[in-house]
């Protein structure tokens, strides 16, 4: 990939990846100063930092070792955050984030606890519904498994991370449809609704290039939903949702490609949880 860094409009493009992933949480590659110095090769701009969330909620320090980091490794985990900004200034702007389970009821502890720290922004994400993780295969072989409810259920809880507040992007708003099991119904109603929802909300929306690397083969959301979403004024910022350095931007120039197409001329970025907005 060889992105040019000036706009047709002779304008400084910049190069953003806002939704990353390191060894911390337990199931991606390398540390955050080797996710930095990928972006730094790569000419970034700006690198955000925004491993998963602790399960906050549970009464265990660390539940669930395999997908993200314990209750007590988020202090380090912002510590060490804060100590590679200070080292890449003048390089790179790090900005610190984190990605957020969205749970139903449990949004206002989160925040609480978010709030004491100097976090850049929070990506709001719907990983685990009726009983499995978004990505998890076992929840399509169960017997009757209600397909189409499933995909209804995923998208109304995005509606509520948008409703709930607490958030500065919402993450991968049409993963349900990752490993690529069709639903029998138009959702076409459902998705009106619910970006006029996130508009309303006045939220970003990430361009997550994850949905490439599975089985769906297509960004989240998908291009006629970021249509959707542009025609009620909705920002967009762009995650990879790079789980190894390797990952980091990919198809850059594929969405923002798309995004200029439709008309799109700016890109959110974010610092202490402040929206700015870049020309793209
Ligand atoms: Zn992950
Ligand atoms: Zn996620």
């Amino acid at each position: 990939m060889e992105p040019s860094k000036v706009d047709p409009r002779g304008e400084q493009a910049v190069f953003v990846d806002y939704h990353t992933h390191h060894e911390r949480c337990g199931h991606a590659q390398g540390s955050m100063e080797a996710m930095i110095k990928a972006a730094i090769e790569l000419g970034m701009d700006q690198i955000g930092l925004s491993d998963h969330s602790p399960f906050f909620c549970d009464e265990n320090d660390h539940p669930n070792p395999g997908m993200t980091m314990a209750k007590s490794d988020f202090p380090n985990y912002v510590q060490e955050m804060i100590e590679l900004r200070n080292e890449y200034k003048g390089r790179i702007d790090v900005r610190l984030g984190v990605e957020s389970d969205y749970l139903p009821g449990l949004m206002e502890q989160y925040a609480l606890i978010y709030a004491q720290y100097p976090l850049d922004y929070i990506i709001g994400s719907v990983h685990y519904f009726r009983g499995y993780h978004v990505f998890a295969s076992e929840r399509w072989r169960q017997e009757n498994v209600d397909v189409d409810g499933t995909y209804v259920d995923y998208i109304r809880l995005i509606q509520d991370a948008a409703r709930c507040g607490k958030f500065d992007i919402l993450g991968h708003i049409d993963a349900v449809k990752g490993l690529n099991v069709p639903c029998s119904i138009s959702l076409d109603t459902l998705w009106d609704e619910t970006a006029q929802i996130i508009a309303d909300a006045g939220i970003a929306v990430e361009i997550n290039t994850s949905g490439l690397r599975k089985k769906c083969g297509s960004w989240f959301p998908s291009a006629d939903i970021v249509q959707r979403l542009h025609r009620l004024g909705v920002p967009f910022t762009f995650g990879s949702d790079a789980h190894g350095p390797d990952q980091l931007l990919h198809d850059w120039s594929g969405v923002t490609g798309f995004l200029k197409e439709i008309g799109v001329k700016e890109i959110a970025t974010f610092k202490r949880r402040e929206r700015i907005m870049l020309p793209l």
